[in-house]
């Protein structure tokens, strides 16, 4: 019995998939996987969790769970399901990594699909659950594809035990072929329904010709001549980064002031985030000793830090900040030199970024009518493509650029890229144009390089390392990796490379010496997991640290190493300073920014042994005086940190104490607000300890008498690369030029660049 109030009813009744809920559910009734696929807005995320509700599918013992591949779906749509349905939180709750307002009461539950992952580590059965609707599949992140690959085994074992499961896949777009013709996931293929979208035509226009760097100055003038020339109606332009966001608004919002105030705009935002940043400590302060979970070392083993696509999309967004120019297009304000445009504030334009980091409540802005007489352009990366809808859009301009990241697969370097989309993206992008009224697509580029696109964008499983996923599985007993059920599998190549960094770091068992190479192919993909590996994998951070935290347990280092594990899990600490001056004023700023910057990393690095630890010694540092200073925002704006990452630093050091304390209770552990400095000897141990969890990221300084080239002057070789390797301005051993070096991860931008550095001695 839903009491909706008849306005929500009125709007719900407008939703193509409400025709389809009688279908639907007789298809969840006679089948133990459904797949429904439906445009993005058609209404499945906020209606099929209605329908099973009222169908009667929850219960205080069972309920209805739904995962989102993003945090900040998972919140919203838990947000918007209670309102539409009259109902409050306490029902229909949400759960993400550190907070959730999941009660007893709760009914229907969304979670970003690793807290999913993490309770089939608790439970594999997931009695809790009667249904589990896996949303956003098509977006092909690897922990929705590992879910989908569990759930097919869990719904089998649940339904030989009498306590049938449902499991519903939702998918944007119609290529689902992955679930559906996989025998090996599915025997039965499940059934597809299909959600017949009120879609509008969209009239697609490409360019003549394709720009080869400026597309976002194309983005710039085509906005303009769109809002200058064409009728009433929504713009939605697509970009590739947060930076390009920004410096696309302001440069529409010069071009075109709106009423009211908003050149100050920017400096209000960072006002606010002020103020957000406190709420938001003050909420963690609260929450913090509750949110520390219990664990017990067999019934819980948790995940690498990254927890869904938000968290990775959000990690991008961060190291793209932290890169800085390089990856920034000249974006500059040129304005006026732009076809001489002049500011024109009869035509007000009501612009807004949305972009994947963006606090919430200016998320939220999208959604809002513009003011009286004003368009709306709102200004966005890839998050808008699927998972959001902005109501009111008629015209949608494509840069038709996406920007990810990419590894090399025998190097692990890692480098941003912005590539051209896929066909199935440009057209989802496209199809945003045609939501509310017949739209306009204009696409930034020619038919003749759309027709070269790939049709669909890659799985990300196959895109990026997985020994992560490999530990996790192998600690739950699924010892031949290679026999998972993945939706897409993973390259034999990249299993092997997982397999054999899981045995160098002890977590498997290395297989039978002289065995013949095929054998030896075939035996390495299903090594069992040794102790040590078992151990490693509660940790819920990248196996190379997990290595260290194991091994940390003399000399009482533990409490060091905790403190850098976490620090270079949340990574870049420090707020970026390389990026381009919007005026002369803030190159000022910055540049005194970055010197004081510079000059409290060397405080923090020290001098000799301390020194040799290098810019781990410099985050041991960060994480041990951000904590004295109770870790508020003001001492990370005066000290050069984001507060963001210090607060999940800080989260992560509690949990990974609390880990480590279930691991060997007897080493009684406890976060020490006022961590002294390690001892000298301390620190060559723990320079030991890094060498043991990153030996494969050695670095060797190039001799003067080996300088044949002088792209080689200050480089240093590795053993996996032929090119030269950079220590990155930003680290203090950037001067110092130590012989042998061990770093985080090496980083392509203009050059390739060691993150993460300290030195190593080799006997
Ligand atoms: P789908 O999951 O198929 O993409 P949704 O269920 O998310 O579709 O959205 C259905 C409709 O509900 C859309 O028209 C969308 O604009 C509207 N909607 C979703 N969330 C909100 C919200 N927070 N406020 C107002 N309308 C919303
Ligand atoms: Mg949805």
């Amino acid at each position: 019995p839903v009491n909706r109030t008849p306005e929500m009813q009125e709007e719900r009744l407008k939703l193509p998939i409400l025709s389809e809920e009688q279908t639907i559910m007789e298809a969840v009734a006679e089948h133990p996987v459904v797949i429904v696929c439906g445009e993005t807005g058609s209404g499945k995320t906020t209606q099929v969790p209605q329908f099973l509700y009222e169908a009667g599918y929850s219960s205080d013992q069972s309920i209805i769970g739904v995962t989102e591949p993003r945090r900040v779906a998972a919140m919203a749509m838990s947000q918007r399901v209670a309102k539409e349905m009259n109902l409050s939180q306490r029902v229909v709750s949400y759960q993400i990594r550190y907070e959730g307002n999941v009660t007893e009461d709760t009914r229907v539950k969304f979670m970003t699909d690793g807290v999913l992952l993490k309770e089939i580590q608790k439970d594999f059965l997931l009695k809790q659950y009667r249904v589990l609707i896996v949303d956003e599949a098509h977006e092909r992140s690897v922990y929705t594809d590992i879910l989908i690959g569990l759930l097919s085994r869990i719904v089998t074992l649940r339904a030989k035990r009498r306590l049938p499961l449902k499991l519903l896949i939702m998918s944007a777009t119609l290529r689902v072929e992955d679930f559906t013709q996989n025998s090996r996931l599915f025997s039965q293929p499940p059934p597809v329904i299909k959600v017949e979208a009120r879609q509008f035509p969209v009239t697609v226009h490409f360019n003549k010709r394709t720009p080869l760097e400026d597309y976002a100055g194309e983005c710039f003038r085509k906005t303009c001549k769109i809002h200058r020339m064409l009728p009433a109606g929504g713009i939605l332009v697509f970009l590739t980064g947060q930076a390009e966001v920004h410096a696309l608004c302001r440069r529409l919002r010069k071009a075109f002031p709106a009423r009211r105030c908003r050149p100050q705009e920017e400096e209000k935002d960072s006002a606010e985030e002020v103020r957000r940043f406190k709420k938001s400590r003050a909420r963690a302060k609260k929450a913090q000793a509750a949110a520390l979970p219990q664990i017990s070392l067999d019934s819980y083993s948790v995940l690498p830090a990254g927890e869904g696509d938000e968290d990775r999309e959000a990690e991008m967004d961060d190291e793209e900040a932290a890169l800085g120019s390089d990856l920034d297009l000249d974006l500059g304000d040129e304005d006026g030199a732009e076809g001489g445009e002049q500011p024109d504030a009869s035509l007000p334009l009501h612009v807004l970024p949305l972009y994947s980091l963006l606090a919430p409540e200016k998320q939220a802005q999208v959604f809002r009518p513009p003011p009286e007489g004003a368009r709306l352009c709102v200004v966005a990366t890839n998050v808008a493509e699927t998972s959001l809808t902005i109501p009111g859009i008629k015209y949608v301009v494509d840069c038709g650029k996406v920007k990810k990241r990419y590894y090399d697969r025998v190097t692990g370097v890692s480098s941003f890229r912005v590539t051209w989309v896929s066909q199935a993206s440009a057209d989802q992008r496209a199809g945003r144009a045609g939501r509310t009224e017949p739209g306009h697509c204009y696409r930034l580029y020619s038919s003749a390089v759309f027709a070269d696109f790939e049709q669909f964008p890659p799985p990300e499983i196959t895109r990026r390392p997985v020994e992560d996923l490999i530990l996790q599985m192998k600690a739950l007993n699924i010892e031949k990796v290679i026999n998972f059920p993945f939706p897409t599998p993973p390259s034999v190549e990249a299993l092997i490379a997982a397999e054999e960094l899981l045995i160098a770091l002890g977590a498997l068992q290395a297989p039978p010496k002289g065995a013949r190479m095929k054998q030896l192919q075939s035996s390495r993909l299903s090594c069992p997991i040794t102790a040590l590996g078992r151990t490693m994998a509660a940790f819920p951070v990248a196996p190379r640290y997990a290595k260290m935290l194991a091994l940390s347990r003399q000399y009482g280092c533990l409490p060091y190493a905790i403190a850098l594990v976490s620090a270079m899990t949340v990574r870049e600490l420090f707020e970026e300073l390389d990026r381009p001056a919007a005026s002369d004023d803030e190159l000022v700023a910055l540049k005194s920014r970055r010197a004081r910057v510079a000059q409290i990393k060397r405080a923090w690095a020290g001098q000799g042994a301390s020194l040799k630890l290098g810019d781990l010694m410099v985050l041991l540092g960060a994480v041990g005086a951000c904590e004295y200073a109770g870790c508020s925002p003001e001492f990370c704006q005066a000290n050069g940190l984001r507060y963001k990452a210090m607060l999940e630093t800080r989260r992560l050091r509690g949990q990974l104490t609390t880990v480590v304390n279930a691991v060997c209770p007897e080493v009684g552990l406890f976060v020490d607000p006022k961590m002294e400095p390690p001892t000298e000897s301390q620190v060559t141990y723990l320079r030991q300890i890094l060498a043991a969890g990153l030996g494969d990221h050695l670095a060797r300084r190039v001799q003067s008498e080996e300088l044949l080239d002088e792209k080689w002057r200050n480089a240093y070789k590795t053993p996996l690369l032929d090119d030269p390797v950079f220590i990155h301005p930003s680290s203090v051993l950037f001067r110092e030029l130590p012989e042998f070096v061990v770093y985080q991860e090496i980083v392509e931008t203009t050059k390739m660049y060691m993150k993460g550095v300290s030195t190593v001695e080799i006997q």
